[in-house]
């Protein structure tokens, strides 16, 4: 099947409305009408976000010995912004309707026409708008106070490559990963979780020689694709697309994205970007510090170049969440919903469940979940039938759930399990 013809396994509507439900995701203030751009994750969603997070950092940390971890701070010198071209040219255009005010990224926009109010030709000229959140440090807010939330949290690991070097005593090649919070003041910020104001990043900048880039950028691509497919990604609904030469970061010299087919049609997951020797340049060059490494074979100092694979752990929970979600119509004739989340993925791993809300059944589904709690994220669930407790389960995407009955308690010690 072309990928035309795939279509996302369900609206984004219905995603949202799921997400509040269960308690994944809620809006950010939602009592006062809601922050355009932010948003809470719920109980389950704060489950499977950490899980996300472990299985990036086990993959590409844990289980590599070329790569080691760091968490910077979100706050830096505002001179780091000034080296990393951010401030000069980290912006997108900026177009209003003189019809109905509405505000747009003109790079997003087909035609003429505006996508709020339909008049044509309403537009201003674009503007740069710098996509940096500001701010003040100290008590005086002037030009010198000023500081910047990060908008990526490549640069922490740029300006201490050569902390981690010396300190891990890491030869060529090697990555730094991190993960942490960063803000970008979007234009338009929408579709739920697929673009914010404020969202968590997962990068790895990995240094190598620069003979060796454009093989080590392919790899990357692969491992990248394999850990989505490790995950229980569907590969069908994943492609690579390389930048083209007008679309290119101030930064790069290649850079691929992997898309997914979300709800919303298909869109950036995920940036393999080819950074060159830009940032280590720059900040070597603002700094005053050499940042090189000293290649023993050549007897030579070089800047290394660096391969980064960059994602939102936002964006990638919708994309599991989008992947995983079917609907089914059970024996009864009634619509049940289930997400196929990958255990290692999924919020709760057991649902402990008795029969029914039973004093004979109770002492020992209770001991059961005790005992699983110190190992998984565990649910003890008393409350209706036993099919709506296990439909409650499957939309959530629990693997496993552990029933108890009388036969249980009263003669074998033996539950049933049901993935
Ligand atoms: P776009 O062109 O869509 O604005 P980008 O190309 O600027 O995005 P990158 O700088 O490559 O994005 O960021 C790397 C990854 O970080 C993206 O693939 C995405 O997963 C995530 N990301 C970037 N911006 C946002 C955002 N505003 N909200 C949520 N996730 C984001």
């Amino acid at each position: 099947m072309s990928d035309e013809e795939l279509q996302p396994t369900t609206d984004m509507e219905t995603l949202v409305s799921l997400c509040k439900r269960r308690g994944f995701v809620f809006q950010s203030s939602e009592i006062y009408g809601g922050l355009q751009g932010a948003w809470d994750y719920g109980p389950l969603g704060v489950e499977m976000v950490n899980n996300i997070k472990r299985a990036w950092w086990r993959a590409n940390v844990q289980e590599r010995d070329d790569v080691v971890g760091i968490d910077a701070a979100i706050l830096m010198h505002p001179m780091v912004w000034k080296a990393s071209g951010h401030v000069d040219t980290f912006s997108d255009p900026m177009v209003d309707c003189r019809n109905c005010k509405g505000r747009f990224r003109a790079d997003e926009l087909s035609s003429d026409v505006c996508p709020t109010c339909g008049q044509k030709g309403q537009f201003t000229e674009p503007r740069m708008f710098n996509l940096m959140l500001r701010t003040f440090l100290g008590p005086v807010q002037d030009e010198a106070a000023t500081v910047y939330l990060r908008p990526e949290t490549a640069q922490g690991i740029f300006v201490n490559f050569e902390n981690v070097q010396t300190t891990t005593r890491k030869k060529l090649p090697f990555g730094i990963a991190q993960i942490g919070k960063a803000f970008r003041n979007e234009i338009t910020p929408r579709n739920f979780i697929f673009r914010v104001r404020e969202f968590e990043a997962m990068e790895i900048e990995y240094f190598c020689r620069p003979e060796d880039s454009l093989r080590l950028h392919q790899e990357w691509m692969e491992e990248r694709r394999r850990w989505y497919a490790r995950f229980g990604l569907r590969m069908d609904r994943l492609r690579l697309r390389a930048h083209r030469q007008d679309e290119l970061s101030h930064y790069s010299s290649a850079t691929s994205d992997f898309e997914y087919l979300f709800p919303i049609g298909w869109g950036e997951l995920e940036g393999v970007a080819h950074r060159g020797d830009f940032d280590l340049t720059q900040h070597a060059k603002h700094s005053g510090k050499a940042l090189t490494y000293f290649d023993e074979e050549r007897g030579e100092h070089i800047v290394p170049h660096v391969i980064e694979p960059a994602l939102g752990v936002g964006r990638c929970m919708l994309a599991f969440l989008a992947d995983s979600y079917a609907e089914e119509i059970d024996e009864k004739g009634e619509k049940r919903v289930v997400l196929r989340l990958h255990p290692a993925i999924a919020p709760i791993k057991v649902a402990v469940l008795p029969l029914s809300r039973n004093e004979k059944l109770s002492p020992t589904a209770r001991d059961i979940y005790a005992r699983l709690r110190k190992h998984w994220m565990t649910q003890y669930d008393d409350a209706q039938s036993i099919g709506r407790r296990y439909r409650r389960q499957d939309e959530i995407g629990t693997p496993l759930c552990v029933t108890v009955d009388f036969q249980t308690v009263e003669e074998d010690q033996a539950v049933t399990i049901r993935e």
